[in-house]
């Protein structure tokens, strides 16, 4: 059956801002209806890598919060640390990447709690007994609060194509060990002809699973697959086998959306901002251009609908000149194509298939405009 998936374009005027219309786009969608007066709500979203500068704005965040508090619900922001090293990989540093991103509590009228706590040791062992695994390891904050709302920025990644609502509940809301066992698939490998010996790669790397001599060398013993080296590297000299590996990606990473959702029936919302569409996702310390004109912004009660409806309008959308869309190697980059694919020659769609063959929602939706 068909799910209903809510879209405001991008397109502003003087008296009507976008902030005016997000506000319009979440009364329609129902988000009124799924946090009750006094419930927690958990707003998961991505705060940024320090230096990311294409991230969700707070100014968009805090319509929600507003919107939230309204009902006399108690909202939070949210997001659980990350397996690799860099600006976000503990509480503490989590924290003050949030505050220099924009997401002190002045701008966006809410706390922020780290979802899985100070080292990411904070989750809750849930039974899911599917294909990968048999339990998932979730962040407690998400875990225990009465209802989740989950804000995505839907972007490109080079090893799930698009990261939209359901990477961001599965990967995003793991805990650390959680996303370890996520990426425990990726076997990197370096193009030796390839390598300039930069090191820039060590940089990155949670393991010390990397040596450069003459050119980068990685322990596989110690690798977690986190998939860090394969974004850092700037001469695109570090490899995944792309058929099988983001295959088993994906569909572990909708295990854990699955878990994080067993839960919470009824007490779910997600908005995707299809604004800039960067090729990466919001991990690297950097951030390109986008690749696709700004679309708008959708929401759903269903993540495999809304994240359906994002790439199917992102698909619609002319491809950028003076992006990444000029380097690809896997394809055309026109109206009808698939931009990720052209990218990173990865098939996104995986995970929509496996999240609703599992029954997390339908790739059928009903574009309602608003
Ligand atoms: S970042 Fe890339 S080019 Fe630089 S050492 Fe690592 S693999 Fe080689
Ligand atoms: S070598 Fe392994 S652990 Fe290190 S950054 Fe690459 S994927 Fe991650």
């Amino acid at each position: 059956m068909a799910s209903r998936v809510f879209f405001t374009d991008a397109r502003a005027t003087g008296n009507r801002s976008l902030l005016a219309k997000l506000d319009r786009l979440l009364r329609r969608a129902g988000l009124d209806e799924v946090a009750a007066k006094g419930e927690l709500v958990a707003v998961k979203l991505h705060f940024g890598e320090r230096g990311n500068t294409r991230h969700l704005r707070p100014q968009f965040v805090r319509r929600v919060v507003e919107r939230l508090k309204r009902r006399g619900a108690r909202p939070f922001l949210t997001d659980a640390n990350t397996l690799y090293r860099g600006s976000r990989a503990n509480a503490v540093d989590h924290l003050e990447t949030a505050l220099e991103n924009g997401f002190a509590y002045a701008a966006v009228n809410a706390p922020l709690i780290i979802a899985d706590g100070l080292t990411g040791k904070d989750y809750v062992k849930v039974e899911i007994n599917q294909k990968h695994f048999r339990q998932v390891h979730i962040s407690s904050a998400v875990y225990f609060a009465d209802v989740l709302v989950a804000l995505s920025h839907f972007k490109g990644h080079e090893a799930t194509g698009f990261g939209g609502a359901l990477k961001n509940l599965g990967m995003g809301c793991g805990s650390r060990s959680g996303k370890q066992q996520m990426h425990s698939v990726v076997r990197p490998r370096v193009r030796a002809a390839v390598c300039r010996a930069c090191k820039r790669c060590l940089q990155w790397c949670p393991a010390a699973a990397i040596r450069v001599a003459e050119v980068a060398e990685i322990d596989a013993d110690r690798c977690l697959g986190c998939g860090e080296c394969v974004v850092t590297c700037p001469h695109g000299a570090i490899t995944i086998n792309w058929k099988t590996e983001v295959a088993d990606l994906q569909e572990r990473i909708v295990e854990y959306a699955f878990g994080v959702l067993k839960d919470k029936p009824g007490k779910a919302f997600f908005v995707n901002f299809v604004l800039d569409v960067t090729p990466d996702c919001d991990c690297p310390s950097w951030s390109d251009v986008p690749v696709v004109p700004d679309v708008g912004i959708l929401a759903s009660q269903d993540p495999v609908a809304l994240d359906q409806a994002c790439y199917d309008l992102v698909k619609q959308q002319p491809g950028l000149a003076g992006t990444r869309l000029d380097d690809r190697r896997h394809g055309q980059a026109g109206v009808g194509d698939d931009k990720f694919w052209a990218i990173h020659g990865v098939d996104g769609t995986i995970q929509l298939a496996y999240a609703a063959a599992l029954g997390l929602g339908s790739r059928e939706y009903e574009l309602v405009r608003i």
